[in-house]
């Protein structure tokens, strides 16, 4: 494992950052979760851009351009050596006083974390999930929009302590309408009678990388792919169902609230799209020399 910590490249002992951080105190600051494929940072661009976007949200200045934060990415993954593996990209308001003032954090503060990434198990993928939803309601837009991919995950894990508590795996979380919105750190689709479908982002969902990639493909593969405003009853009402993510790439889901999806069993055009997805990992991206 190697971090680039604010532009030095360290070990992971020596990676380590002021607790007046405000990354640390308050959540203040943004991320982004990579990966890397046969030498390939998958989308690299569109997660920098994401990245960028987060930031303008909450008004932090990164301090460096696109290409530079790029630069310093490809750097420490070819320095990692790490062809398959993950990438943990965070950017703080940076050190400050006690106060909330982001003013007090004279500079930004960025660290990548390249790292190898232990895959769920392949059962999961082969046999899919058994997921519930939660009390836990998803932040209101007003709120901190879940479109910003914020270190601000209080939301998110209260949904996962709960889907645990319940001795399931992941949560879909409802939104304050009753609207379906995403799970805990994936995006939700389902199929109904050959067409895909997954709830708009402004129904309080973040914009996906791979639940692009998937739309993407789904119309190259003449599926019909449409965002919806769902209820609970169309996710168990659904043919199919999965979830897409960075780390957990695309995952089938089989059982919702304790009804069966497809009669227990991972859906077609859900295999079909982990198949392609599979391929365009490797294809998608910027290739690092190492
Ligand atoms: N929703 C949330 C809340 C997330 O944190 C993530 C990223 N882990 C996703 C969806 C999936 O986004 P991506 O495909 O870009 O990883």
């Amino acid at each position: 494992m190697l971090v680039n910590l604010n532009g030095k490249l360290v070990e992971k002992e020596e990676a380590k950052i002021s607790v007046f951080d405000h990354g640390l105190l308050y959540g203040d600051g943004v991320f982004e979760g990579i990966r890397i494929y046969d030498g390939n940072i998958f989308k690299l661009q569109e997660h920098i851009d994401r990245l960028y976007n987060s930031a303008k949200f909450i008004m932090l200045d990164i301090g460096m351009t696109k290409e530079q934060m790029i630069k310093e990415t490809v750097r420490v993954v070819a320095a990692s050596k790490i062809k398959n593996g993950y990438i943990r990209l965070v950017v703080t308001r940076g050190a400050g006083d006690l106060g909330l003032d982001p003013r007090k954090c004279p500079k930004s503060f960025y660290f990548i974390i390249v790292d190898n990434i232990k895959l769920y198990p392949e059962e999961f993928y082969k046999k899919g999930l058994d997921i519930t939803t939660v009390a836990v309601r998803r932040n209101i837009s007003e709120a901190i929009n879940p479109q910003v991919k914020s270190l601000n995950y209080l939301n998110n894990v209260l949904a996962k302590i709960e889907a645990i508590n319940h001795g399931r795996f992941e949560a879909i979380m409802i939104n304050n309408q009753g609207y379906v919105t995403e799970a805990t750190g994936d995006n939700v689709f389902i199929v109904n009678s050959g067409a895909l479908y997954t709830p708009p982002t402004y129904m309080g969902a973040l914009e996906g990388v791979t639940r692009n990639t998937i739309i993407e493909i789904a119309r190259k593969l003449k599926i019909r792919t449409e965002e919806k405003i769902m209820t609970r009853y169309d996710l168990y009402t659904a043919d199919e169902c999965f979830l897409t993510g960075t780390a957990a790439e695309v995952i089938p889901v089989v059982k919702i609230d304790a009804r069966e999806i497809n009669g227990g069993i991972p859906g077609h055009i859900t295999k079909k799209l982990i198949k392609e997805f599979r391929k365009q990992t490797k294809i998608l991206g910027v290739k690092v020399k190492y």
